[in-house]
């Protein structure tokens, strides 16, 4: 099956983060060789009830794993680190190379996990190389929204590949400066194929520098009066230091509020990435001891997510903080698309309970991107210079409009290759060429349990979160051939039987003489049989009754 590749084919596929922002997984391979690179999740919309996650289908790493040489992190954010845990489960992988911060956020999130045999994991450093047969692997420092994001260099016998992972060029950025240096010396030395970051390929000239966000923000905090409520990603550290950084000119001690955010700081307080003078970090219960304005209080939540900190604090359903007047809440963050109505919900709630709310806007700039806009992205087709050209991480039209990008930028038209996950694309001797495909698609996962979610799970979460319930229980003797007393009707979200007792009881007789003619066609009674014809059966009646199409259940109790 697995033919789309030749032995001395350099191909490059992605197994998630094409036609979409999330579970990236990209994978290079060359000489029964496979490196993975990153093991993402995808975070799903309310059409996937009750999903937590989506990552992608393994099946092509499960039938190859004897080549996959190991899993490189760009870095550690969940839509790149986040599947490694049903990843280790279903394939085996020898190790994972990861740097700095990404090395303690993965083991944290596998210690959440008790059935994963332990894995090495290799840190590497911006200047180690590492060699596998033909391919070697180097790696370029560059600014992203969580320390320690990489991009990552594959020297191959038909020349070099650059992936840049999640980036922007952020020349004042908090901590360290990306290498520029290595980008313009690989790019010199001539770049085969360039897979870049399309999240923000929509987004005209360049992306606000990190530190200008934390200089707002400090100027926002001398103004505000009373508490100051911060609500941000919690997986953004270096905003996370700012804000306390910003607490702590401002005078105020900072309570912590949502385990993710308490664990980044946490982790970024063991790396070195949080440091704040001890004593600034308070117990919620402190609180009271202090003035309203001598409180900064962090949380999740910045997304509107119904269990966050901030949505409960909003809602009153919160344990500790109760909302008082003259709270301001500062939304350091922009709405992902889709959350928006969730976000407003928030704002409206904190509005009236008589609080300030300041959001990201020209005037307040609380908010920058991680990712880079137009400007940045030319920028690295202008030091890179690459060949081949696959846009990457990114729904369709944004990895069309980098792709267009890449073009202006001096990309041949027919070298920018616009992939779906799947696609491979392949360099060997005579040229570049979309091979085929390789096996891809969707799991999603409900809460930690190893137990995949099957599409019918979802239908029917979605037929019941729309249509409802109908159940009729029914009361039955199969030897007698009779139904000692009438079906009772259950229903959930569907009808409510006060107002239709008439369509209820004409449901009720249909059901009846339905199921007594079915019991007089056969000999013995297959109750199997039975349940799945009145079920079907009713499925018409309601139909035809009502234009809707709930779940049905019919449940049998058998009387002797
Ligand atoms: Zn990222
Ligand atoms: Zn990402």
């Amino acid at each position: 099956m697995d033919k789309v590749i030749n032995r001395k084919d350099l191909a490059f596929f992605a197994l998630g983060g094409l036609g979409e922002v999330g579970k990236n997984m990209y994978c290079l391979q060359y000489d029964n060789q496979i490196f993975v690179i990153d093991s993402g999740v995808l975070f799903p919309d309310e059409h996937l009830l009750g999903v937590d996650y989506v990552i992608p289908d393994f099946e092509y790493l499960k039938q190859n794993q004897e080549k996959i040489v190991g899993l490189f992190i760009t870095h550690a954010h969940e839509d790149h680190i986040g599947g490694i845990p049903y990843l280790l489960k279903q394939v085996k992988i020898p190790k994972i190379y990861a740097a700095g911060i990404s090395v303690d956020l993965i083991q944290s999130k596998l210690m959440e996990f008790k059935d994963i045999d332990p894995i090495q994991i290799i840190e590497f450093k911006s200047y180690y190389t590492y060699k596998f047969k033909e391919i070697e692997v180097s790696f370029i420092r560059l600014n992203h929204s969580i320390p320690d994001s990489f991009a990552f260099v594959f020297k191959t016998p038909y020349g070099t590949v650059v992936h840049t992972g999640d980036f922007k060029i952020d020349l004042t950025p908090v901590g360290p400066q990306a290498e520029y240096e290595k980008l313009a010396k690989i790019g010199s030395e001539g770049v085969l194929l360039l897979t870049a970051d399309s999240t923000n390929a929509l987004v005209p000239g360049f992306t606000e520098s990190e530190r200008k966000i934390g200089d707002s923000i400090k100027e926002l905090f001398s103004h505000i009066k009373g508490r100051a409520i911060v609500a941000t990603f919690a997986s953004n550290i270096y905003r996370v230091s700012q804000i306390i950084e910003a607490s702590v000119i401002n005078k105020r001690k900072v309570v912590v509020f949502g385990r993710s955010m308490a664990k980044t700081i946490e982790i970024g307080q063991q790396v070195g990435y949080i440091k704040p003078p001890k004593g600034t970090i308070i117990e919620p219960e402190d609180v009271v001891n202090y003035k309203p304005e001598e409180i900064t209080l962090l949380c999740t939540g910045s997304q509107g997510e119904p269990l966050a900190a901030l949505s409960r604090i909003a809602g009153g359903t919160h344990r500790q903080i109760k909302l008082i007047p003259g709270d301001t809440i500062i939304f350091s963050s922009s709405p992902i698309p889709g959350n928006q109505e969730g976000v407003n919900k928030t704002i409206n709630l904190l509005i009236k309970n008589g609080c300030n709310v300041i959001t990201h806007s020209p005037l307040t700039d609380t908010h920058t991107s991680g990712h880079a806009s137009q400007g940045e992205l030319k920028l690295i087709q202008a030091l890179l210079k690459p060949k081949y050209f696959l846009p990457v991480h990114g729904e369709y039209r944004m990895q069309r409009v980098h792709a267009d990008l890449a073009i202006s930028c001096g990309v041949k038209p027919e070298n920018a290759f616009v992939l779906e996950n799947g696609d491979v694309f392949c360099i060997n001797e005579r040229g570049a060429r979309i091979a085929g495909h390789v096996h891809s698609g969707e799991v999603y996962i409900d809460g930690n349990q190893i137990g995949d979610v099957s599409g019918s799970i979802i239908r029917e979460r979605k037929v019941l979160s729309e249509d409802g319930l109908f159940s009729l229980i029914i009361t039955i003797s199969p030897d007698k051939k009779i139904l000692p007393i009438e079906p009772q009707v259950v229903s959930r979200g569907f009808i409510y039987m006060k107002d239709s007792e008439a369509l209820t009881k004409k449901i009720v007789d249909l059901a009846s003489k339905f199921i007594n003619n079915e019991m007089n066609k056969v000999k013995v009674v297959n109750l199997n049989i039975l349940k799945y014809n009145v079920q079907e059966y009713l499925a018409k009646v309601i139909y035809d009754e009502t234009d809707r199409k709930p779940m049905i259940l019919a449940v049998f109790m058998v009387l002797k």
